[in-house]
Formats: C-alpha cells, structure tokens, sequence
C-alpha cells in the first residue's frame, strides 16, 4: 500500500496534512500539485528566490520561493527558522540544477501556500548528518539526535531485522509468548537489578536477566516452538557493547537435539544476511571451545583473519632463558610483512600488553629478515639454529614478526588473543565489510571460581552436560562439556544456547555441584525442579542479541547507536535523567530507609 494511502482520508478523499512525503517526488510526477509536510531542514536566499529544503523521515525536498509571484509568501517564508513545522501546497518543477545526491535531486516545489504549524527553538546542535554536536549534548536531546540520517537509518534496519526474525520464525510455528518483567532474583549469572515491593514489606522484585525458566516452562506446557523479542536487564560494568537494559531474541524448543538448534538458527542467521544485505553466509564453520582458546585465545574468535597461535614451549625449553624455562606456556603469532617494525613501534606493542586489562609482564619478538638473519630480542640465549625453529614452525617468511608472550597457559592464551586482535586492526584486517560466521561448540559445563572456591556454571546452571560426559561430574568436573553452543559473528558472540536438563534429578545434581545445599536448590529453583516431575519434554534453545546484531549489520562501534533512547557509558540517561532520587513518601511506602544526606537536600 503506497504510504500517501495513507496520506488521504479514506473515505472522503479528502486532503489531510500532506498528500507526498519529502522523499517521494520524482521527475515522473512533474506538474502534480502536492501538499509536503515536515520540518525546515535550512534555507537559503539567491537574489529573488529563497529555497528551502523540507525534511521528514523520507528524504528532502527543495521549496522555491518567487518574489516575483508572492512577494508577501516569500517574507513569511524568509522569518523560518531551522527545525520549524511547516506544510506547503505547490507545483513539482524540474529544478534547473540538479542535485544528483538527493533522490528527489531533480525536482523542487514552487510553493503556492506556506502554513507554519509549530515554529522552533534553534536546535542545540545541527540536525545534519555530520552534526557539530558532541556526545553529551546529542544524549541529552535525543530526540532531536533521531532526526538525523544516520542515526534514523539504525532504527529502521533493527526494524527491518525485528521484523524478518519474526518472519522467519513465524513461518517455522515459533509462538511469540510474553513473559513477565517483575519476576525474582535469583542468584546464579550477573547481579539482578530490584524492584522493592509495597504490598510485601522488605521484599523485592528483579528484572530478568533473560527469561530463561519460563522458556522452559512453557516447554514443559507444551508450546514446543517459543520465541520473543524481549528487553533483559544486568546490572554489570558497561562496556561498548553492553547496556543495562538490552533486548534478546529469544527461542526455545522441544524434542529436538543441538543439531537441530544449530541448523535451524544458522537459517535465521543466513536468511537476516540475505534478506537485508543481500550477502550469501556459507554454512557456519563450527569450532570446539578448545580449539577456539587454544588458536585464538578467546571463545569468541575473530575468524575474519588467520594469524592463530603458534605455541613454542618445546623448542624455548633448557636455553637458559629462564622467563620462558619456568612459564606453562609460550605462544606466538606471526605477523605477516613486519619484520620491518621500529623499535618504537615494538615498545608500542609491549606497553599494549602491558596494560592492566592485558596485564603481560612482556613481549619477545622475533624478525625474519629481508635478507633471511633471524634478530629477536632474546639472541643472546638462542642461535640463529634455535630460532629457525621456531620460524619453521610458525611458517614465516622473510619480512614476517613473530611476537611472543609467555606465563600460565589460560591468561597468556587471552593476552595473545587480545594482541591478535590488535595486529588485525593495525593490519587493516578486521573489515567491517566482511562477515565471518561461526558456531563455537563443546563449551566446559563449569567454571571454578578461585576466588568462591567453586564450580560456577559456564553458560547457566539448567544447561545438560554432554551425556557421555555425566559419569565426570564427582571425579573431574572440570572436564565435562555441555550440550552448548555460541554463534559468533567478527569476534562478537551474538547468541549463545544450550540444550537443557529435563530430567528433575539430574537437575538436582548439578545444583549440588554447584555447592547449592537441597534446602536452597528447592527455595530457588523448586518450581522448576517440580515443573520437571510433570512430564517435561527434551527442550534447547538459544537466545541472541538484537542490539550486537544490528550494530555488526550497521558497521556500528558501539550498540548504543542502534538503540532509540540508550544509556550513557554511567548507565544513565541524561535525557529523562535516570535513575534519579525518589521522595521521601516514596521510600516510605517502599519500606526503604532514607538517608540522612538525601534528607538534607
Ligand atoms: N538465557 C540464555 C542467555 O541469556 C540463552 C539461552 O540459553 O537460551 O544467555
């Protein structure tokens, strides 16, 4: 239905606030009289006419005021100022210099008629697509920051993604069912955010941190195909990729095996691709946790480059380098081409892996040569034999680097991983163009925790450990792996699932696994366990990240520009200025102390 459908009073025809929107016109409709609508993009004068661009979510159309044919239509039109509400009436002309970047670039409107519906402040910053207004200033009016192109084209793709999800898995049976948002905390995952309740004194509510349980739940009811585009929320340190409030795809479904999920969801993903950026996906490589840490040092590799570990242990071993005799391991990754690196540019790379959120104590390099010498910085303990080894093995060649970290095998596994990372970007290999799509598979169940003193779950503690694997969970639970899988685009985990325990028992074990007490297992997850007594079908499911998606599709650096009204990086919105104190009555009514500095204010 074209949308100027819409435009009309259906039943009378009549002409409503505008017949056109500012981005439809063409060559094709020249001589039609048309009413716009929309807002005073800037104006200009040229001798005796003044052009006005009028923008509304379409696009941009040129007005032309004549003082020649209304001298008194052009001084109204001479007092608009940015950002005013106007309508116009008048005729589509050929514009005499065509402007090949607009869509609408070869026609302008002779205005007849100008109403001004609502005048306006200047705006805080220009409404352009490369505003002058900083961060802070366009966070604090939002609303007028959602004006401008780029920002509005990331709303309209996460629509246009929502939308296809829906498409997708609509067309697969998958019901749209809403959970509740007041639910209760639960200690296991990140910290809950809480709602105190009024009615029950010292009692709170929690917002979900996904709604995992009543996804299950409603396997158990017998829904067999759930999904929901729904808002979670965890109270963690930010990041660029993570807002306290964020919003899932969420799926679940039953009598099917981690096959299915994964066939199924590499579908949703390949169709998303197709569909919205026109690009082919080849079928999604899939990659054990194991493999993951132990070439790319994460479990979210960036597979759109190579430059995997390369791990040197044996050959660095009994030189008389002590740094590298007494470390777990040693790993490296070859740089291609670099060899030619500066002293400066190396003391550079040592201060990056040096930095706290690194944390390496150094970096060694090694230098093949344009002429074929082999120069590291660990010479006098290796000769020039020694060191072709390690060449060898990492497959250099003459103008390559090699740069090498050591220490216990987990962290220094990560801190190569993170200086990988970094050598990609300087290399220019991360290119935000290109799409590389992976399953990683066969994550450990457990996680220990040193610093509690024990096994926390790796993905969630409702996850089924791979059934050959169960025998494991007394002896060495640190070897048992879960029917669990994340899908990962460029190095971001977009979504993440498992398949799940049914079985009420096993159910329990793993909650005394992981150090719950029968008592506190039945308190906090006893509607599950008994759910499970009822005839509970073998279920999986995945949830991914709507904001990572859309900000991979859109080419954005932070998830922040995809979504309409964000937190800021101190989780605050300084636009409705959240969260803010409440009253005194307030805290009264929820049983909440109030504190001697909030009474003084
Ligand atoms: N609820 C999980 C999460 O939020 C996803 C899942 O297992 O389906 O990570």
């Amino acid at each position: 239905m074209p949308l100027n459908y819409y435009l009309c009073s259906q039943n009378t025809q009549k002409i409503m606030y505008r017949t056109k929107t500012c981005g439809e016109l063409r060559i094709e409709n020249l001589n039609e009289k048309v009413v716009l609508a929309g807002w005073v993009q800037k104006s200009r004068k040229f001798g005796g006419m003044l052009f006005v661009d009028l923008r509304d979510r379409y696009g941009i159309t040129q007005l032309v005021f004549n003082r020649e044919i209304n001298a008194a239509l052009q001084d109204s039109a001479e007092q608009l100022g940015r950002e005013w509400v106007i309508q116009v009436q008048g005729v589509v002309t050929e514009r005499e210099n065509k402007n090949p970047n607009l869509a609408t670039g070869d026609v302008e409107i002779i205005v007849s008629e100008l109403q001004v519906l609502n005048p306006a402040e200047t705006p805080p910053f220009t409404i352009e697509d490369e505003s002058d207004g900083g961060d802070d200033i366009r966070m604090k009016y939002r609303y007028l920051d959602l004006r401008r192109n780029p920002v509005k084209r990331n709303l309209e793709l996460r629509h246009q993604m929502a939308f296809a999800v829906r498409q997708y898995l609509n067309e697969r049976h998958f019901l749209e069912v809403e959970t509740p948002v007041l639910v209760s905390s639960t200690p296991e995952g990140a910290r809950d955010f809480v709602v105190p309740s009024r009615l029950h004194q010292g009692h709170f509510y929690a917002l979900p941190q996904s709604p995992q349980l009543f996804k299950q739940l409603l396997m158990v009811s017998g829904f067999d195909r759930y999904f929901q585009i729904v808002k979670c929320f965890r109270d963690e340190d930010l990041r660029a990729d993570r807002q306290p409030e964020f919003t899932q795809i969420d799926c679940e479904m039953s009598f099917i095996e981690q096959e299915d999920v994964l066939h199924l969801f590499e579908g949703l993903i390949k169709y998303l691709f197709k569909t919205i950026k026109n690009i082919d996906i080849p079928a999604l490589p899939r990659m054990p946790y194991s493999d993951a840490m132990r070439l790319y040092g994460s479990d979210k590799p960036d597979t759109r480059f190579g430059m995997t570990f390369v791990e040197l242990k044996d050959l660095t071993q009994g030189k008389g380098f002590g740094v590298f005799d007494n470390a777990e391991y040693v790993g490296a990754i070859c740089v291609k081409g670099c060899a030619g690196y500066t002293r400066k540019q190396l003391d550079e790379l040592t201060e990056f892996v040096r930095r706290p959120q690194i944390g390496a104590a150094g970096l060694i390099y090694l230098r093949y040569e344009q002429d074929g010498a082999l120069k590291s910085s660990v010479d006098k303990f290796y000769s020039q034999d020694d060191l072709q080894k390690w060449a060898d093995r990492a497959e250099m060649k003459s103008g390559d680097l090699l740069l090498v970290l050591c220490g216990s095998t987990e962290k220094t596994q990560k801190q190569l991983g993170e200086l990988r990372l970094e050598m990609g970007a300087r290399l220019g290999l991360r290119d935000k163009n290109r799409f590389s799509c992976l399953w990683v598979v066969d994550f450990p169940l457990l996680e220990y925790d040193e610093e509690a003193g024990r096994f926390f779950a790796k993905h969630h503690p409702f996850t089924s450990p791979k059934p050959e694997d169960i025998p494991l969970l007394d002896s060495r639970p640190a070897d048992v792996r879960a029917n669990a899988y994340d899908m990962v685009i460029n190095g971001v985990e977009v979504g993440g699932g498992s398949i799940r325990i049914h079985n009420s028992d096993l159910q329990k074990k793993m909650f005394t696994t992981l150090g719950f007490t029968a008592e506190q297992a039945q308190a906090q997850f006893g509607f599950l366990m008994n759910a499970f007594k009822y005839g509970a079908p073998p279920h999986g499911g995945i949830a991914f990240g709507l904001d990572r998606l859309v900000s991979l599709f859109a080419g954005l650096d932070s998830i922040r520009d995809c979504i309409a009204f964000p937190k800021n990086n101190a989780g605050k919105d300084v636009m409705i200025d959240a969260p803010s104190p409440i009253s005194k009555e307030q805290m009264d009514e929820l049983h909440l102390a109030f504190s001697a500095e909030q009474q003084n204010q």
